[in-house]
């Protein structure tokens, strides 16, 4: 069977830090970065691979900043 993987885009000076993404990811592949945007936040990256396209961080950004594409692996 096909496995699903997936990758996502965040705006990262829309972002906010809030960390709700990094709570609802449930593959753990997200953290807040050590810089941060024009706002003054640190901003949600993803940091390692493991992303399924689940879209949960996705649903749960408050600012809807998360694009999530996926990409079929055969
Ligand atoms: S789409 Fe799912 S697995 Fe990928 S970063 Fe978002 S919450 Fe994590
Ligand atoms: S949920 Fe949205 S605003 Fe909050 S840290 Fe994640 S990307 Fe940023």
């Amino acid at each position: 069977m096909a496995k699903v993987k997936g990758t996502i885009d965040i705006n990262i000076e829309k972002c906010k830090g809030c960390e709700l993404c990094i709570a609802a990811c449930p593959n753990k592949v997200l953290k807040l970065s050590d810089k941060i945007n024009v706002k003054g936040y640190r901003y949600a990256m993803l940091y390692m691979e493991g992303c399924n396209a689940c879209m949960s961080c996705a649903l749960v950004c408050p600012d809807a900043v998360i694009k999530v594409y996926k990409k079929k692996i055969e």
